[in-house]
């Protein structure tokens, strides 16, 4: 079909959906829409008013279309930008890529408005909780991506990292803040007019930015770019905690469209400098740095005396951090690249190759089969934010009204996109509602700890943490899931809920049950350390399910088996554990994602 049809098209189709929804609103929807309208209205005139451009050029300027409800200042709208500036900052620290990116579009508009080019500064600690080697890998390979697609459009990017005194790094380990991470921004900021970052949500990824709103002096603006209906608008509005899928549901679904239809898409700004512009905006950012950090610049690594080493690899990357920097060897925790290779570039072609309707004719029916894997195997991309949740639910949306008529691909997008948007942005939700408490066995719902309490004399606890790392139970079909999880960086989704639920069986106290799957996830898992993990293995507590009828061991929490398993995927159970447990390469969806990439299509 050509493009101008299947826009028109897809124009028709949205217009439809849109008019089947209103038919289908009671009138309490119906108002609440229009108040939810009225107050976007109302917060998109006043970010408008913080983002005016008083006495500059507009003339040439593209704007950029970007929600208002994602753009909030961080440090009050009466801070001024600093005129004598020589660059506008993007921190880049949670939305590691360089296309479909809100935050650096508007950071690439507010350079070109104010005649100065961007700089892009990414702050790497070292220490990270719980993060190895193998997670360092697959970022550090999505920041060279990001290099690469900056570079292409005239932009400086640095990593930096701090050489940490001894007594800050006791002073963090106590506060858990990495406080280099502020630090090395704020160095940055001192030749800056203003600056632009992405959002987090984690605690510690709040902590980073709210110091760094506190310590500077020039505007600090968060653009919200890794989710599909922004948190921080609706916080005051819907203040509590939504106990389920189906709450959330009712809001964030109608929410989303909003996101996906109204929006345009995110067309990149062409900078308006030129390459001698951006390198002495590269050098006046330099300038800021002293020998307390250590940089990578535009893929080099430099010390604050010599910018000019060679072009280096991860591997080189990963080398250096480790002799100077304090990145801990892992050799028991292998690298992944064989399975999942990080970098927006991967990402992109695991979205195309994923957007097939052979599988997406089977994804809704069959994506718990665990020998197929007929998943995106997008979550350790969104992780990093080396794809846009936005662009993907975007995406997927379009390529269901392409196939109107095919029921089966409209199921399997419908389910898709509950995963991507309602269970994932749920996890959201959770962490930032619970911000002091959500990393604790205490976040979870009372009922959940009370039965699992009630029936702990029927737990024994079976094995050791050392134990089940090496999947080494009498469960087979727990160890294939532990051995795909520790050989390749991520398990299948279906699995992974046996796998959490068995350890809540196999530990008479279920905090310590709790604390073993934490530390077993966010160890090798490469989604690890995100909202969905403490959501993830929250759930197979109880949090966001129902109570079931009681029995032995589990209580009122859901229960799995093996046989319940085999009953459901009957051969296919048996094909896994061969697969994993054997740890042959053969059979299965990991395989064929090799051969995916061999499509390269286009994006
Ligand atoms: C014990 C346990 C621990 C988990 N830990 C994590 C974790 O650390 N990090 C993480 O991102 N997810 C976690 N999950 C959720 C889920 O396992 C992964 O998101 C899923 O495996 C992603 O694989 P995919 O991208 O191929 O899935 P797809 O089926 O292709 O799903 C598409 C996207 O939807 C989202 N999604 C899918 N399933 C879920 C879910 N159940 N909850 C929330 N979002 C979901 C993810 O962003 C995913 O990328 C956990 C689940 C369990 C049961």
């Amino acid at each position: 079909m050509k493009k101008e049809k299947r826009e028109e098209f897809c124009f028709r189709e949205r217009e439809r959906e849109r008019e089947r929804m209103s038919q289908e609103l009671t009138p309490e929807q119906k108002a609440r829409i229009e108040r939810n309208k009225r107050e976007a209205l109302e917060r998109r005139r006043k970010s408008a008013l913080s983002l005016s451009l008083a006495d500059v050029d507009n003339s040439r300027i593209r704007r950029v279309h970007v929600h208002s409800d994602r753009i909030r200042r961080l440090n009050g709208d009466d801070v001024e930008c600093n005129e004598g500036g020589r660059y506008v900052l993007y921190w880049m620290q949670s939305s590691q890529r360089s296309r479909y990116n809100e935050a650096l579009e508007v950071a690439m508009e507010r350079a070109n408005a104010r005649k100065k080019p961007l700089v892009v500064a990414f702050a790497l600690t070292c220490d990270y909780k719980d993060a190895n080697e193998r997670h360092y890998n697959f970022m550090v390979k999505g920041l060279l991506d990001v290099k690469e697609g900056l570079s292409r459009r005239k932009v400086p990017f640095f990593l930096v990292t701090k050489k940490k005194r001894e007594e800050e790094k006791e002073r963090e380990v106590q506060t858990e803040i990495g406080a280099g991470i502020p630090e090395a921004i704020l160095s940055l900021s001192k030749n800056a007019i203003e600056i632009i970052t992405d959002c987090g949500y984690l605690r510690v990824l709040r902590i980073w930015r709210e110091t760094l709103a506190r310590k500077v002096s020039i505007p600090i603006t968060e653009v919200e770019t890794d989710v599909v209906v922004p948190v921080f608008a609706h916080l005051s509005s819907r203040p509590k905690l939504d106990v389920s899928a189906a709450s959330f549901r009712s809001f964030a679904l109608p929410k989303s469209f909003e996101h996906t239809e109204n929006v345009p898409d995110l067309e990149e700004i062409i900078a308006l400098w030129n390459k001698e512009d951006a390198e002495n905006a590269r050098v006046s950012a330099f300038e800021t740095l002293n020998d307390r950090f250590a940089f990578v610049i535009d893929g080099k690594i430099a010390s604050s005396s010599s910018s000019t080493a060679s072009e280096q690899t991860a591997e080189d990357i990963l080398s250096v951090l480790k002799a100077k920097f304090g990145l801990k060897e892992t050799p028991n925790i292998p690298k992944c690249d064989k399975y999942h290779v990080g970098g927006e570039i991967e990402a992109m072609h695991k979205l195309e190759a994923f957007l097939d309707p052979v599988i997406l004719r089977k994804y809704g029916e069959l994506r718990n089969d665990c020998s197929l894997g007929l998943q995106s195997h997008l979550a350790p991309y969104i992780h990093y934010g080396q794809i846009s949740v936005l662009h993907v639910a975007k995406r997927a949306r379009r390529f269901a009204a392409l196939h109107k008529s095919d029921e089966k691909i409209q199921r399997s997008v419908e389910v898709f996109l509950d995963e991507l948007i309602i269970r994932r942005e749920l996890g959201i939700q959770f962490v930032v509602k619970k911000r002091d408490t959500y990393d604790t066995f205490d976040a979870l719902p009372i009922w959940c700890i009370n039965t699992l309490e009630k029936h702990r004399d029927e737990r024994e606890t079976r094995y050791t943490y050392e134990e089940l790392e090496k999947g080494q139970t009498d469960d087979p079909l727990w160890n294939a899931a532990q051995n795909e999880l520790r050989l390749s960086g991520k398990t299948h989704n279906y699995t992974r809920m046996y796998w959490g639920k068995k350890v809540v069986e196999w530990f008479r106290d279920s905090r310590e049950a709790w604390t073993v799957l934490m530390r077993l996830n966010d160890t090798y898992s490469l989604d690890g350390r995100d909202p969905n993990s403490f959501t993830g293995v929250g759930w197979v507590f109880g949090l966001n399910d129902r109570s079931f009828p009681e029995a032995p061991v589990m209580g009122e929490v859901r229960r799995m088996s093996m046989s319940g398993c085999k009953k459901k995927f009957g051969k296919a159970i048996d094909a896994y554990i061969e697969r994993w447990n054997g740890q042959r390469e053969k059979g299965g969806r990991q395989v064929s994602i090799a051969n995916m990439f061999k499509k390269q299509k286009r994006y």
